[in-house]
């Protein structure tokens, strides 16, 4: 028996419990559809490529993780995304993720910047080399967290824990424009949509989920040495 035969399977398995999950958790069908066509197989590293269908998040080196699918789903479908959606990301990591917002706004454009260049690397190849290079663009995260210079954005997603809502992603939102975010400690965050409307903006949760920090002016500090965690 080959791998294909089981990752088929485990696929199969996959999906039909996100659509069992779908009217409970607020997942889109059409979310649903989009991951079904991204090979997430391809965005793990070879050694988890048996793992890529199971609903679990997976290293994929430096620190990072891949989300859970089941997360990339609710997240995605908080976004509300229309087709023709300008949508930023922010922690581009495997690239998974960014993939599936390529598939939700097939006449618009995917912002996506990542710290970690070995990441943005090999994500910006593995995009490219499944199509999406057109619609998808990824940078290196700058000073300012988000691509201001890229602003207004219809929709913002943020794939690593804020400490507080940052004030400088909300002003890259468009009026009228969603943002999903983790917000919380380091080791637990409220995943958070915000909506801004034209007198500020309205916050709304959507439940408990775990995520990597977000490093940056406005976010967290990276982790100091070990010399300077001693007490
Ligand atoms: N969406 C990714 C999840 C990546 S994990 C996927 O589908 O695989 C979160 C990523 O955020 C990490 O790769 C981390 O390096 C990156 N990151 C952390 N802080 C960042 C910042 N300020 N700007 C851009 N990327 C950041």
């Amino acid at each position: 028996m080959g791998y294909g035969y089981n990752l088929e399977e485990a696929k199969e398995r996959l999906f039909s419990a996100l659509r069992r999950e779908r009217k409970a958790e607020g997942l889109d069908e059409r979310v649903i559809r989009a991951m079904e066509r991204v090979p997430r197989e391809r965005f793990v590293p070879p050694a988890s490529r048996h793992l890529a269908y199971e609903d679990i998040p997976l290293p994929i080196g430096w620190g990072q993780t891949i989300s859970q699918p089941f997360i990339v789903c609710l997240m995605t479908s908080a976004l509300d995304l229309q087709e023709t959606d300008k949508v930023l990301e922010i922690g581009t990591g495997s690239g998974y993720q960014t993939a599936v917002l390529a598939e939700m706004v097939p006449k618009g454009k995917v912002i996506t910047t990542e710290r970690v260049p070995q990441l943005l690397q090999s994500a910006r190849a593995l995009l490219a080399e499944l199509g999406y290079g057109e619609r998808v663009e990824v940078r290196p995260a700058g000073e300012v967290l988000g691509c201001p210079e890229e602003a207004p954005f219809n929709a913002i997603i943020v794939t690593a824990g804020a400490p507080t809502l940052p004030r400088v992603l909300l002003e890259q939102l468009a009026v009228g424009g969603r943002m999903v975010l983790p917000i919380g400690s380091r080791y637990e965050q409220e995943l958070t949509r915000v909506v801004r409307t034209r007198e500020g903006y309205s916050v709304r949760t959507l439940g408990l989920c775990r995520f990597v920090p977000l490093i940056g002016k406005g976010a967290w500090e990276e982790e100091a040495p070990p010399e300077e965690q001693k007490p």
